[in-house]
């Protein structure tokens, strides 16, 4: 059986070293860093994530989905909590098995690793790191522990070191035999992790099942839920202004700062000066990219493809998403990389780029809610939409629980929903028109997209 080379053992490559392996596959999975499973990595870095639907279907095609939801925690719908210090819930959905599972980032990889570590036509080696990449004989060079240098190849190469990709790299400087276009757009705004602690009897000290957000305009907080009763904390701001990681640049202001806006998780967050100059400002960018493949060799995916902004909660859950996209390819093609490849780039990378606008629209919607009428009310209508149709879904809703709908379909009906009920509430037809006309008009508008 062939042999693969896979370059990074993040969520990515390891769910798909073990569809692979699962195949039959001979695979390599190299990762630069140590194995997480014996020392903790990245402390205030994306420590846990939303885990929903087309995640699920990826692992369940591993026959992963059980083990991995016994690690989750279901999230049924948005806790705002107001400037006002008002608390409101807003359900995913009506639908029992629509929510969204916060799970650990380190918790889910040392599964996948565990789980890649019991094919004996894997192996992994980590302090293994990818320096470069001859694409069209994938093969590589890789850095070991000990500082030297081991050359490594297969009959297949495939690039799943996320958003800073080596392998990404190597295919930019073959612009020209490859016609390598990139394009990368980073947000005015980072992130920033925190916590609130573990409650006082050892439970929740905020409701358990929702994921918490704390809009406030240009910046906000959302906060998920960990196993352990704590909550692993975000922020979204802006690096300049008074709301700015610039400006909040002493543990005076810093406290000063959410006793003005965020006083209810001050009260939940005693180590908040310590854990704000402790954990870095993380970056928020797209990369966007094409091709995928190169020489019929060569692959990248995952973030290393397609790196998103986290609005949607979807950079995982597309990415697992590839997995199960490839693996289609991988039983029409069989014994033909170069069709494998050309395929799954093809139709992937048009669904990458939806969700990767989609966040971004997400990121300018969740800024604008708070400060527009229109959107309040378009937000009523809609509810009040899913609530009375059992066929109508937000564009939230056709992203999140319909795997079965490409990005690319969500995002033309989500965005032409979106539209028209916006127009629809600026002529105050939620105010005159009855819901089932409103209804009506949307399923014939969504008909011209299927
Ligand atoms: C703040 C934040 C919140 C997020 N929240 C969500 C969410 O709620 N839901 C969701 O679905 N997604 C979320 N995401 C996105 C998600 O984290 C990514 O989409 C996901 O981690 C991509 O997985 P990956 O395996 O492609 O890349 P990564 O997870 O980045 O893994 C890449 C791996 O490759 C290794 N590597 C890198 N370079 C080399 C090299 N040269 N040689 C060998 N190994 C290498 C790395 O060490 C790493 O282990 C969030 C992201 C951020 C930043």
């Amino acid at each position: 059986m062939d042999k693969v080379i896979i370059v990074g053992a993040g969520l990515c490559g390891t769910l798909l070293a073990i569809r692979l392996a699962q195949h039959g596959y001979e695979v390599a999975l190299h990762e630069k860093r140590v194995d997480l499973r014996t020392e903790t990595l990245d402390a205030g870095r994306s420590i846990n994530l939303a885990l929903s639907h087309r995640g699920l279907k990826a692992l369940a095609l591993a026959g992963l989905e059980e083990a991995v939801r016994k690690d989750c925690i279901p999230m049924h719908g948005r806790m705002l909590h107001l400037a006002n210090g008002e608390t409101r819930l807003s359900p995913y959905s009506g639908r029992d098995d629509e929510y969204i599972n916060s799970i650990s980032r380190p918790g889910l990889n040392a599964l996948l690793l565990n789980e890649a570590e019991k094919y004996p036509n894997v192996s992994l080696q980590f302090q293994s790191q990818c320096l470069e990449v001859d694409l069209a004989n994938a093969a590589g060079k890789f850095k070991q522990a000990d500082g030297s240098i081991k050359d490594v190849s297969g009959d297949l190469l495939i690039g799943t070191d996320g958003a800073g990709s080596v392998v990404r790299r190597s295919m930019m400087s073959k612009t020209t035999a490859l016609l390598f276009n990139y394009s990368q757009d980073f947000l005015r705004h980072g992130y920033k992790e925190l916590s609130i602690k573990v409650g006082a009897s050892g439970g929740y000290s905020i409701e358990k099942n929702a994921l918490h957000i704390w809009p406030r305009g240009k910046f906000m907080v959302i906060a998920l839920p960990n196993l352990d009763g704590s909550f692993t904390v975000t922020m979204f701001h802006p690096y300049e202004g008074e709301a700015g990681f610039n400006e909040l640049n002493t543990p005076e202001k810093v406290t000063s700062f959410f006793t003005k806006y965020y006083p209810d998780l001050l009260a939940e967050m005693p180590n908040l000066e310590v854990e704000y100059f402790e954990n870095p400002v993380g970056t928020l960018g797209t990369i966007k990219c094409y091709p995928w493949q190169a020489f019929g060799k060569s692959l990248i995916m995952g973030d290393a493809s397609h790196a998103i902004v986290p609005f949607y909660g979807q950079g995982m859950n597309a990415s697992f998403e590839d997995v199960l996209v490839f693996d289609k390819y991988l039983d029409m093609y069989s014994g033909n990389w170069e069709k494998v490849l050309y395929h799954f780039q093809e139709e992937r990378v048009k669904d990458a780029n939806a969700i990767a606008d989609l966040a971004i629209d997400n990121f300018h919607e969740m800024q604008n809610h708070v400060a527009d009428p229109f959107f309040a009310r378009k937000r009523a209508l809609e509810m009040k939409l899913e609530q009375g149709y059992e066929n109508y879904r937000s564009k939230y809703s056709l992203v999140t629980f319909l795997p079965d709908l490409s990005y690319s379909k969500a995002k033309a009906i989500g965005r032409a929903q979106d539209e028209w009920l916006l127009e629809a509430v600026k002529q105050d037809r939620d105010k005159t028109d009855s819901l089932d006309d409103i209804y009506q008009a949307l399923e014939k508008l969504k008909a011209t997209f299927i």
